[in-house]
């Protein structure tokens, strides 16, 4: 966004329509270049000596990536934000960025299952010591910082059971004790929550997700806080972690409709996640915006809105890990494709794997199996998640 726009335009769609790019700069076309590039030429010895010029090699950032990281400052009121090739990568990034041997790190107990895997392999065989925490603890996390917690990482909500963490007290607590706090806003996206406004130092996302939405590109982002921001930078570079210059604008395209994309997500998932609670065959709706959610309280006093990924309880426990019914749920969809990830157009579901869990105890009523609600019709998908409690009662 040019400068005369950042300080007049408000809005959040105006924000997704104008921001990271100014058009002037490109002899005027409404969208910022694609550039593949390594080599950027110099003018003169000295210059290539002192690098003194705003692009110096592609490892370094490109019009394309600053248009992107620029638009996702503007929306994140992030001092700076680096962009790489996967969501996952968003999250190792600043957790190598941060962490050195003998240090110790905090992770929510209903993290991302990558998230927790890169803490257990990776971060362990680097001598950085583990620990996982309730989502439920507040202010109380004091009690688990260590001398030598550097980094906490919250992920609200969680994207299977979808608990909500007060974010603010964790962050001042963390902070208390000189910690660094990051957050995986994946869900909410910078749009419905705003970690940086509400005490976290680094905000994630996979951009694969809402910001992509169309289920055809991997991008992640990293934005931090003035305090955080050189060291996130110096990581990146150190590591040469740099995101794809067609992925960038496929995400940055994304982005200008990711407003009005979101709130058809979210009507939608209300809607059918209204729909379900209470109906026979589902034994709990696991939705933030419910009144019913635990974490209700928490969603409604920080976050702006809801997205439209969601998981229902189905009721009645068996055997084998609830397999059979839930096997018999999604073996009936026909519009819900049977896939990972989500945020993009189409409808997904999937039977949540659990047992990662060292803290958090799942629910035990029966299969959880999480939603991803398209940009279909709402009749359809209803209709459809019926065809699957029709079959799962009969399993
Ligand atoms: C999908 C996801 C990621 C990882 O994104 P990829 O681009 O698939 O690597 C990270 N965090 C959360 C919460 C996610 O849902």
């Amino acid at each position: 966004m040019n400068k005369k726009a950042t300080t007049t335009i408000a809005g959040p769609n105006t924000r997704l329509t104008h921001a990271g790019y100014d058009p002037r700069s490109f002899h005027g076309f409404v969208n910022p270049p694609v550039v593949h590039a390594s080599t950027v030429l110099f003018p003169d010895a000295k210059t290539m000596e002192t690098r003194d010029q705003k692009y110096t090699y592609g490892t370094r950032g490109t019009p394309t990536t600053d248009a992107l990281a620029g638009a996702i400052d503007d929306l994140e009121g992030s001092a700076g934000t680096i962009v790489v090739p996967s969501g996952l990568a968003a999250v190792t990034v600043p957790l190598l960025a941060f962490l050195s041997a003998g240090d110790h790190a905090l992770i929510v107990d209903s993290v991302y299952f990558p998230t927790r895997h890169f803490c257990d392999t990776m971060l362990k065989r680097l001598g950085v010591a583990v620990d996982y925490y309730d989502p439920a603890l507040g202010a109380d996390i004091a009690k688990m910082m260590k001398q030598n917690t550097k980094v906490v990482l919250t992920e609200s909500p969680g994207s299977n059971t979808f608990e909500m963490q007060d974010i603010p007290a964790v962050a001042a607590a963390a902070h208390a004790h000189g910690a660094v706090v990051m957050m995986d806003n994946t869900w909410a996206t910078p749009l419905f929550f705003k970690p940086l406004d509400h005490g976290v130092d680094i905000s994630i996302h996979a951009a694969t997700k809402y910001p992509g939405g169309h289920s055809d590109v991997l991008l992640g982002t990293v934005s931090a806080n003035a305090r955080t921001w050189q060291t996130l930078k110096d990581a990146q570079y150190a590591l040469g972690v740099c995101a794809a210059p067609d992925d960038c604008y496929a995400v940055l395209k994304g982005l200008r409709t990711m407003g009005i994309r979101l709130e058809r997500h979210q009507e939608t998932a209300l809607a059918l996640a209204r729909a379900l609670e209470g109906r026979e065959g589902v034994a709990r709706v696991l939705h933030p915006a419910l009144p019913s959610h635990p974490g209700h309280d928490l969603w409604k006093r920080d976050f702006k809105g809801a997205s439209g990924l969601f998981a229902i309880v189905l009721a009645g426990a068996d055997a084998d890990h609830h397999k059979p019914k839930a096997h018999a749920f999604l073996n009936a969809l026909r519009i819900f494709g049977l896939g990972y990830s989500w945020g993009g157009y189409e409808s997904l579901a999937v039977h949540a794997n659990l047992s990662d869990r060292t803290v958090a105890s799942p629910p035990t009523e029966g299969p959880v199996i999480r939603l991803q609600i398209g940009l279909e019709d709402e009749d359809d998908l209803l209709a459809d998640l019926e065809r699957g409690l029709a079959a799962a009662a009969a399993a």
